[in-house]
């Protein structure tokens, strides 16, 4: 069976949704694995999945329960995936990168901060065996999708034409990632492409030098998501709408591969459908086999987005 773990986060209401709606929320929880959903059209329904991060959460709780075990494996040489999925404002990007990569408050740190310390913390654990720490950083967006992806015996997969960082410390990391390609503001031509019209890729690679054993390596992927938001509702046209279609395409090949996974034993037979996308070919060596993923299911609780929440959900509750 696929190592997956899913998870749901609700953000807090928005103040435009407090306005338009007052408190009123579509979710009703039940405990920390389940809650009620009640859509206009649909009626209410039943959702489990390991974990539900309610408004109230934790920054902390979501890293804790979600990234802490894949980041203690990447060190093992064990890859992972952590991926963040949902509509654009739903907190992909907060839960990924907090209020920013740079933020001070310990306490409103996302992921890639949490992510970042613990490899540093890990390796510095385990004094027998030197460490180097590397960062590739790619916003997939659809003029870049002639991107080369390199497939290695011995590297797995690769991005020749990506440069990759080494990362001799902590602060030198999260400098790295705070002017890397996601956050970078975007030239006057590029205006339209919004980082809700992209995936943004984190790669951490972590190689391992020990006089025991060959030089190994594990790698950790972090994904903040294009926004799963169906294109109609956008009214877009043109260049807009063909994103739209990339991304929604990569996103259901996203769906597919994971869904293929846990169906059954990832051996011979069992066909993944990695290459039919950009996306789940980077991915490919980070999902499935014995490499760990966690995907995180973004979510409104306002009832003026109960639609776009159950699809989101449903993607969630497909990859289970
Ligand atoms: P996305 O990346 O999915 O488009 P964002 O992460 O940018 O969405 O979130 C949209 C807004 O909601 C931002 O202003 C963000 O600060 C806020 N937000 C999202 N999640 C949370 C949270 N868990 N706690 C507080 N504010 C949040
Ligand atoms: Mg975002």
């Amino acid at each position: 069976m696929a190592n997956i773990t899913v998870c749901a986060r609700f953000r807090p209401l928005s103040s435009k949704e407090r306005r338009d709606h007052g408190d009123s929320v579509c979710i009703e929880r039940i405990d920390d694995e389940a809650f009620n959903l009640k859509d206009e059209k649909e009626g209410e329904m039943k959702f489990s999945f390991d974990k539900v991060f309610y408004d109230d959460s934790k920054q902390d709780d979501v890293y804790s329960f979600l990234a802490r075990p894949i980041v203690r494996d990447v060190v093992n040489a064990i890859n992972g995936t952590i991926i963040t999925y949902g509509q654009t404002g739903a907190g992909k990007t907060y839960s990924m990168e907090g209020p920013s990569i740079l933020e001070c408050d310990d306490a409103k740190k996302g992921l890639l901060a949490r992510v970042v310390a613990g490899i540093f913390r890990e390796i510095s654990s385990a004094d027998s065996i030197k460490y180097t720490i590397k960062l590739s950083m790619v916003r997939l967006y659809l003029s870049k999708d002639n991107m080369q992806i390199k497939k290695t015996k011995s590297q797995g997969i690769s991005l020749p034409e990506v440069t990759e960082i080494s990362l001799s410390d902590i602060a030198e990391a999260l400098q790295s990632l705070s002017s890397g390609i996601c956050n970078r503001a975007v030239g006057e031509t590029q205006m339209n492409v919004g980082s809700s019209r992209s995936h943004c890729i984190y790669i951490f690679s972590v190689h391992q030098e020990s006089t025991i054993q060959k030089r190994t390596f594990g790698k950790l992927i972090l994904v903040d998501l294009a926004g799963s938001e169906k294109v109609e509702k956008t009214g877009a046209e043109g260049r807009v709408l063909e994103e739209a279609k990339t991304i929604n395409k990569s996103l259901s090949a996203l769906g597919n591969v994971v869904h293929a996974l846990t169906c059954g034993p990832n051996g011979k037979g069992n066909h993944i459908p990695y290459r039919n996308s950009k996306l789940t070919r980077i991915l490919q060596d980070s999902l499935g086999g014995n490499s760990q993923m966690a995907l995180l299911c973004c979510c409104s609780p306002s009832p003026s987005n109960a639609s776009e929440t159950l699809s989101t959900l449903r993607f969630g509750a497909r990859a289970k």
